[in-house]
């Protein structure tokens, strides 16, 4: 089983070895696909594969060491109607998941590439990018 999670650290949990823990106590591999944090906090993207159980108490164990936690269900959308096809955004997505079609010059999301990094949301001129939580 896998879950994408996004993270917010407060202070006090900034310094803590979240990923060791849930690598070593809960089982689980862990994938950050962004991270946005320092000492005073900030965020974090991570993806959690492992068996159902070991998520759950991964979970449990973040909460209660003070991370915000929130599953991301749908991933990243793009609001058609916001993107002005600038491009902005291909050379920063580090799956291809954003590209030029050759023909049309367009930018195309293909959803199946997207891993939620979140990358390319801040790379974004109009916000045509979210994440959906
Ligand atoms: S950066 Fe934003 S507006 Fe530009 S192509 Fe990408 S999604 Fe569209
Ligand atoms: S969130 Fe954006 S930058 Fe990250 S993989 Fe998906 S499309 Fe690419």
């Amino acid at each position: 089983m896998k879950s994408k999670l996004v993270l917010s650290f407060n202070p006090e949990a900034s310094n803590l070895p979240i990923t060791h823990n849930l690598i070593a106590k809960h089982g689980l591999l862990v994938n950050i696909l962004r991270a946005e944090i320092d000492e005073v906090g900030g965020k974090m993207v991570i993806e959690v594969s492992g068996k159902p159980e070991g998520i759950k108490e991964g979970i449990g164990y973040l909460k209660e060491s003070g991370v915000g936690v929130r599953p991301i269900k749908e991933g990243v959308r793009r609001d058609d109607e916001v993107c002005t096809h600038c491009g902005a955004c291909v050379s920063v997505c580090p799956t291809k998941a954003l590209t030029v079609d050759p023909e049309t010059k367009k930018i195309v999301f293909n959803e199946e590439k997207c891993v939620a990094c979140g990358v390319c949301i801040d790379a974004c001129p109009p916000r045509a990018m979210e994440i959906l939580i």
